[in-house]
């Protein structure tokens, strides 16, 4: 299959991909649309990125287009993601494809916004629904919609469904369905449990399986950085002064890390924004947008909360923290590798990540070349232990619980245990005197370890000591520092946004 005109789809939607600069289906589609096309149930293992929303949005545009508009408070299609962000894009990516087709109506419904103009709409009948577990539940309870007449079901990313404890919410969603239904269910990962529900939830289901991982890896410039977790600020400066991304997505393992590092390089003279559970939904929509016009050059984002963004033009992936769950790697560095481009990807590992690193090149199959710059770099801040632990939502796993269970079962490795500031400093003690707080920050000379002749490969330029005038001398970011804003505390939103 080379060409979409060899799946016989309607005029309407092949004008549509063209317009859109489809020329050649990916691997997902060339296996799943046919298939999907004759109504049979689909196991698509594959993540966001290898094209799976055209390969199931497809035919199931194509096999609605000849019946009968959605009857009021009745859904046809349902498509189920665990993230707002992703919902949107699901919901725009199905507009984009059928807007030549007449009487196809898409609908998102999501928590974190009014429910009222949701209610509205569902009132009217939705031919495709895209939702979050969540809130349709409200919309149900409520009346607002039924289930019992739709013909096709999509649950996307289910691994991550599982990780954010919805499972048992989309268990109770598709008792409502009818039997007699066409469903697809998408995972990037087959945790054991993901695939029980699979079983449940299928019937004689095709089987898709799409690795982009090493595709995705082999595209991207990757490196490690070997540092000390308290040197990580000050690496990450040095790092966006030396490459100067065009727009780079950072990545923490935690809300309150991301946080962090958009209010510490905000003193530092670099705007960013962050994305994750705890920012509203007007906060995130804001914060991507901006990311996406290129008006916020650095997103500093959790693996949730970035789990099927899809910004294309995205330079750098810079990992301040590694994530434990070494498919979460693959994840965040495929942002940087959208529609064939590729890019660089830059993870610091602190001594107490390097088992996550170890993981992550067992399952990419590689090794990925390491700088050492352990004691090259002042300690700039304290370890925060109160973070350490923590997850992107919800509380840290207690050994036993039931959340914890669940990260053995995802092939996730705890979190480290907390590393006292005295130990951080006592681990950089050789190479560099601990600056003392209130002290005159270090120049590069005092960077450098002592009798140790070891060549620099840092920019002259790069005086972090100095960092916001060397931010301006090197003139990163359009607008420089005065266009820069220090953002507010922000408000907490909902994990599932109801
Ligand atoms: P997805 O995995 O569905 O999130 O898709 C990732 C990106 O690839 C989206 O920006 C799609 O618009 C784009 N895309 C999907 N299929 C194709 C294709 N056949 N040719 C070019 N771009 C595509």
């Amino acid at each position: 299959m080379t060409s979409f005109s060899d799946f016989g789809l309607a005029d309407t939607l092949n004008r549509a991909l063209t317009d859109a600069g489809y020329e050649t289906p990916t691997p997902i589609q060339t296996q799943a649309i046919p298939d999907l096309l004759k109504g049979r149930d689909l196991l698509g293992i594959a993540q966001t990125g290898t094209g799976k929303t055209a390969a199931f949005a497809l035919p199931i545009l194509q096999r609605l287009a000849p019946g009968k508009p959605a009857a009021p408070r009745r859904v046809r299609a349902l498509i189920l993601s665990p993230t707002r962000e992703l919902a949107t894009q699901i919901a725009e990516s199905f507009k984009l494809y059928a807007r030549y087709m007449n009487h196809m109506s898409v609908a998102v419904v999501f928590g974190g916004v009014g429910h009222r103009p949701q209610e509205d709409r569902l009132k009217r009948g939705v031919d495709i629904l895209v939702a979050t577990p969540g809130r349709l539940m409200d919309h149900m309870a409520a009346g607002m919609v039924s289930l019992e007449t739709t013909e096709i079901f999509v649950l996307d990313e289910a691994d991550q469904m599982l990780d954010m404890g919805f499972v048992q919410p989309v268990r109770r969603i598709v008792k409502t369905l009818p039997k007699a239904r066409q469903s697809l269910f998408f995972s990037a990962t087959m945790p054991k449990e993901i695939g029980q529900l699979a079983g449940e939830m299928l019937f004689n289901p095709v089987t898709v399986s799409v690795a982009p991982a090493a595709t995705t890896v082999e595209r991207v410039e990757q490196r490690v950085i070997h540092v000390e977790t308290g040197a990580k600020r000050r690496l990450l400066l040095d790092v966006i002064v030396a490459e100067k991304p065009e727009r780079a997505l950072i990545f923490t393992r935690t809300k309150h890390g991301a946080d962090r590092v958009v209010r510490q390089l905000g003193q530092d003279g670099v705007d960013a924004a962050a994305i994750h559970g705890n920012k509203s939904q007007a906060q995130r929509e804001k914060a991507l947008a901006a990311f996406k016009a290129g008006s916020t050059q650095i997103l500093v984002a959790t693996d949730i909360a970035a789990r099927g963004i899809d910004v294309t033009g995205v330079s750098h992936v810079i990992n301040f923290d590694l994530p434990n769950i070494p498919e979460s790697y693959v994840h965040r560095i495929g942002r940087t590798a959208r529609a064939g481009a590729s890019g660089v990807a830059i993870s610091f590992c602190a001594d107490d990540e390097r088992p996550y690193l170890k993981d992550i090149e067992k399952i990419t199959r590689q090794k990925i070349p390491a700088e050492d710059r352990r004691g090259t770099i002042a300690i700039s801040e304290k370890a925060d232990s109160s973070e350490r632990g923590e997850r992107s939502f919800g509380k840290r796993p207690q050994p036993g619980s039931r959340s914890s269970n669940q990260a053995a079962r995802n092939n996730r490795r705890p979190a480290p245990a907390p590393v006292s500031a005295e130990q951080q400093r006592r681990d950089a003690m050789p190479a560099a005197k601990a600056r003392q707080p209130g002290a005159a920050k270090p120049s590069h000379a005092a960077h450098a370890k002592p009798g140790q002749a070891k060549p620099s490969n840092r920019p002259v330029h790069r005086d972090t000591g100095a960092s916001e005038e060397s931010l301006g001398r090197v003139g990163f970011l359009a607008g420089g520092r005065d266009g820069m804003k220090r953002r507010p505390a922000e408000g907490r939103g909902q994990r599932d946004g109801r």
